[in-house]
């Protein structure tokens, strides 16, 4: 087993282990481990909640999830010799549920699914479904069942929803501008168009003073993906998979967490994923100057590995750009087209004995 360099205590909530991790991007977090690049190491991930959600048959903890203080994030690691314009090279060499030992946590032996409250950050088809729900899937070896969603058996592709690296001051800074831009187009729009620096549940790792009040008032949340990688939710991202992430301060400061057991395609509820935590394996490396040598101007660039299920029968369910409530035709609207085709396939389900809550936990 490759040397755990950030062990977590799954009995403790995140501020109370050794290694306390954060839930902002911010290039102020100091590092709280170095590597090289070469090396191979372990990193223990809590679930995107630090515990907050239960193994229960009620809903009610995710109706008043605690988003600001998500997503609690392992790290940050800094990677010796990494300067801005390098990509760093991330392996995932091996991951997987939290050992069992004592404890209940997400990850020992189950995870969950929730649909997000319209008043709480919503999800893709939060119009239809307003309220919250939840599934608790229990896992055996690589197949997860629930009790919420009978008669579904379903082979997992277990990966990390978020990775990411430090931001620098001047792309922060655009972060924030931009977001409060969108933002300012609809500002009492519920769910809001985007998460702005929020003080409330805000952790810094272990900056202090100044330092941790700046990052408390300037941090970016950490719920949408943006130039540094963070919550891209991609489903095959999971063992052998390759990433090479833009480094954009010195150290490239890498964190992440946010395990997931599996999740389809979009993870589409908001918290549509099998939420857990966890262990991850890397090997890290470096590609001095790979940022202009390799085009990654922006977001990070994904090999995905050779593990997956192997099913040979899916069904698929098409969306097109029309909005068929008033039978209205859009232009190129992928995100219209998408939705329609999410509802095609609950309607579809709900004509096999399924709720409509339990086909959009299903394809979460
Ligand atoms: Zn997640």
């Amino acid at each position: 087993m490759p040397k755990n360099l950030f062990p977590l205590d799954n009995t403790k909530k995140f501020t109370d282990q050794k290694h306390v991790g954060h839930n902002r991007w911010h290039p102020d977090i100091p590092a709280n481990v170095t590597v090289k690049p070469g090396d191979v190491f372990r990193a223990d991930c809590r679930e995107w909640f630090d515990g907050a959600i239960k193994n229960d048959d009620s809903a009610e903890d995710v109706r008043h999830a605690p988003l600001p203080g998500v997503h609690v994030l392992s790290g940050p690691f800094h990677v010796e010799g990494a300067e801005p314009g390098d990509l760093l090279v991330v392996d995932i060499l091996d991951l997987g549920p939290v050992p069992q030992e004592v404890g209940d946590a997400p990850g020992q032996g189950w995870g969950y699914t929730g649909i997000f409250a319209k008043a709480n950050g919503g999800g893709f088809l939060t119009d239809r479904f307003p309220d919250a729900y939840k599934a608790v899937w229990d896992f055996s070896g690589q197949v997860a069942t629930s009790r919420h969603i009978p008669g579904v058996r379903y082979t997992g592709i277990t990966h990390p929803g978020l990775f990411g690296t430090a931001p620098s001051a001047d792309l922060l800074a655009r972060w924030n501008a931009r977001e409060r831009a969108l933002i300012a187009t609809d500002p009492d729009r519920v769910p809001g168009l985007a998460l702005p620096p929020l003080e409330q549940g805000a952790l810094g790792g272990r900056a202090t003073g100044d330092t941790r009040a700046a990052i408390a008032r300037d941090g970016a949340r950490t719920v949408p993906p943006r130039e540094n990688g963070g919550n891209h939710d991609i489903k095959n991202f999971s063992r052998g998979s390759r990433v090479f992430y833009p480094v954009h301060v010195p150290g490239g400061l890498l964190s992440g967490g946010d395990l997931h057991f599996s999740q389809g395609d979009g993870e589409i509820t908001f918290c549509g994923a099998i939420e857990m935590g966890g262990f991850i394996d890397f090997h890290l490396d470096l590609i001095k100057g790979g940022m202009e040598t390799y085009g990654v101007t922006t977001n990070p660039v994904f090999m995905p590995g050779n593990v997956e299920p192997r099913y040979s029968e899916f069904l698929s369910f098409i969306g097109i750009s029309v909005d068929h409530g008033t039978d209205t035709n859009h232009y190129n609207d992928a995100t219209l087209a998408y939705r329609n085709a999410c509802n095609n396939a609950i309607d579809y389900l709900m004509k096999f004995g399924y709720s409509g809550p339990q086909a959009y936990l299903l394809l979460g």
